[in-house]
This record gives structure tokens, C-alpha cells and sequence, in this order.
């Protein structure tokens, strides 16, 4: 499908996305598709390839992505649900090589980011209604049944992986990939797309994205991150090669009761939603990385992002606080240009 440059513009814009892809081969011979899938809209451009071979990447990265989102997903039946029943009756379940994969690098995560990033939680994420396709209304959830949840401390170190078959040591554990699965099938896909020879590619979800491709001395990607409180834009910066920019934010989803909002990141120390952090933003090569690190710095809150970044490798990071005051790392004011 040709492009011109308004059209590409003007369609990443609606996605809190602005990539400006310098090369003319790029706006001459721009291939685009979009699917919903991760609970957003999945936007795809690649660059440097001739139709046919667009065509067909696109097709297997459509394969693939559709085939992770099913597989992945934190509520629908499949392969999450059918481990969420092992755990909670005491069985051990077969598991395939990137959900042994994904377990492992959650239970390092975990570790890193002090606890504040525990895909374990998915019962107390259920209890507060944000396992549905719709928010959930009315009363709250029971905080006696969270505080029995909590008490057990569950965690992806209760997990323990041999031979491909999955056991945990506590019955409460749910997995709730929502955090992180979508980095790691988008960095699925950018590996699938260099493999097929792409030159140029941006896998942009809903404002999360990876990019493949660019040096630094040709025109990059510009992509803008959304203000959390307000319409548009609350800054921008570059994008350079392979890096993922991931930004988790309690403005996303959210329940209301009372007129009180109730965001859906929750802190595993109090089974409640974090209310102090608007939104976390984080630039890695490593999209499973930066999404993790993006959910826990909103927990880590004001005092503790700096730590928990660091301990989690990540230099480069800008967190929103409920009354809009930017904090960002040193590495990252360097390249990130703030929105007046
Ligand atoms: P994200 O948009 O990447 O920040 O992911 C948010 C989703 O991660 C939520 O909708 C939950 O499914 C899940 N989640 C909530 N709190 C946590 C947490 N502290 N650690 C890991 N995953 C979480
Ligand atoms: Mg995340």
C-alpha cells in the first residue's frame, strides 16, 4: 500500500504515535497494516521491502501476533487459563519454550524490580474487575478476600519449572501476563521481521512500539508519548535502530465508584491501585523489559523509581506524577524534548 507523508502522519498521530520515517524509500514504498490485538490497535509499517515481500512479512507477522495474543491473553480460555487451573488445584502443567521462557524472566523481573512488577497477582487483579473486556461497576472489591490473597504473598518464585512442566508451591497464584506479554510478542515480531530481511519497521501498539532499523545518522522515527492528564502530547524524542518505547499509564484503564478512580496497575504490598504515579515511560532495545519495567516503576512510585529502574538495567525512563510533575532520568532528558 503507498503512503504519502500526511497520511502516515496523520495516522500514527491518532495512536499518540508520530514516527517520521526520513528515508524517501520509506515514504515512497511505505507497507501498512493494522489488526486489534492486545487489547489495542496493533498499527505495522515496514519500509525497504517491495510489496510481494511486504506482503508476505506482514502476513506471518499477522500469524503470529494473533497466534501470542490468544495464547497470552490474561482473561480468555487458553493457554493462561489452563495454567491459572493447574495452579489453583496443585497440579503441574507442560509448558512450551517461551512460556518457561516468559516464567523464568518474570521471576528475575520480579526479583530486580524490588516485587513491584508480580505478574503473580492475577487474583487480585480479577477481584478489582479488570479481568473483562468491559470496566467492571459497582461495589468494590472484598478487601478481607484480598487481604487473605496477600497473606499468602504470592509471587513467580512460588513457580518452579522442570523439564518443561510448570508447579507453584501456592494455590492462590493467578498469572496475569497483561503487563508484559504484549513486549514480549512485539519483540517476537520485530525478530521475525529481520529474520524476513525487513530494513525498516515500526510495531506500534497503542502507543508501545518497537522499531527495527535506522542508524543513527539517517532520519529516525520521532515518537511523541501521551500526556497522561490531558489531551496530546507530553513529549518526544528520536528513535534509532532497535529500541521498544513503552509507557504504562493509570489513565488506560481505570474503574470509577463514587467518583473515585480505581487504576488497573496494582501494588502487590497493598493488593490496592496506585494512585500517586500518572504514567511511566521507558526506553530499552528489550520491549518485554521496557513494558515490565514501565508497570513497575507507576508502583515504585515517586521515591523508589530511580532504585528500581536502575536495579532493573534501565537508563532511560520519565515518570508523571498525579499532579503532572515530570521526573526523568539523566539519560533520558538527553534525548527527550518536553512538549511546551
Ligand atoms: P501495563 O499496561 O503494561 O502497565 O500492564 C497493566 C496490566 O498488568 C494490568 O491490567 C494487570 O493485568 C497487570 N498488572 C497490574 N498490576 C501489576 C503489577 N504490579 N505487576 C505486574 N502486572 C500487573
Ligand atoms: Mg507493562
Amino acid at each position: 500500500m503507498g503512503m504519502t507523508r500526511r497520511d502516515f502522519l496523520n495516522a500514527c498521530l491518532g495512536l499518540g504515535v508520530i514516527a517520521v520515517a526520513g528515508q524517501q524509500k520509506v515514504r515512497a514504498n511505505s507497507h501498512r497494516e493494522q489488526w486489534y490485538l492486545f487489547g489495542t490497535l496493533v498499527d505495522v509499517t515496514l519500509g525497504g521491502v517491495d510489496s510481494d515481500e511486504a506482503a508476505s512479512a506482514l502476513s506471518s507477522l499477522s500469524a503470529e501476533l494473533h497466534q501470542r495474543n490468544r495464547d497470552w491473553h490474561p482473561w480468555r480460555p487458553g493457554i493462561m487459563g489452563d495454567i491459572n487451573a493447574a495452579i489453583a488445584s496443585s497440579e503441574g502443567i507442560a509448558v512450551d519454550g517461551h512460556m518457561a521462557h516468559m516464567v523464568s524472566q518474570c521471576q528475575q523481573l520480579h526479583l530486580a524490580s524490588d516485587g513491584t512488577f508480580n505478574p503473580a497477582i492475577g487474583k487480585i487483579v480479577a477481584q478489582w474487575g479488570f479481568h473483562g473486556d468491559s470496566s467492571k461497576r459497582g461495589q468494590l472489591p472484598d478487601r478481607d478476600l484480598i487481604a487473605r490473597i496477600l497473606a499468602t504473598a504470592p509471587s513467580p518464585q512460588d513457580l518452579h519449572l522442570g523439564d518443561g512442566n510448570l508447579v507453584s508451591h501456592n494455590t492462590e497464584v493467578q498469572l496475569d501476563f497483561g503487563g508484559y506479554a504484549k513486549g514480549y510478542a512485539i519483540d517476537l515480531g520485530r525478530q521475525l521481521l529481520a529474520q524476513r530481511g525487513v530494513a525498516l519497521a515500526l510495531i506500534n501498539a497503542g502507543g508501545d512500539l518497537v522499531t527495527l532499523g535506522h542508524a543513527p545518522d539517517e532520519h529516525p522515527w520521532r515518537v511523541a508519548i501521551r500526556h497522561p492528564q490531558r489531551n496530546g502530547q507530553i513529549a518526544w524524542l528520536e528513535v534509532y535502530g532497535s529500541e521498544a518505547v513503552f509507557t504504562s499509564g493509570n489513565y488506560e484503564r481505570y474503574r470509577e465508584h463514587n467518583g473515585i478512580r480505581y487504576p488497573h496497575i496494582i501494588d502487590p504490598r497493598t493488593g490496592g491501585p496506585v494512585q500517586e504515579i500518572a504514567s511511566a515511560t521507558v526506553v530499552h532495545r528489550d520491549a518485554a523489559l521496557a513494558d515490565a519495567a514501565a508497570t513497575a516503576l507507576v508502583v515504585a512510585g515517586s521515591k523508589h523509581w530511580q532504585d528500581v529502574a536502575e536495579r532493573l538495567g534501565v537508563d532511560q525512563a520519565m515518570v508523571v506524577d498525579a499532579q503532572g510533575r515530570i521526573d526523568q532520568t539523566s539519560a533520558m532528558a538527553e534525548r527527550l524534548r518536553l512538549s511546551s
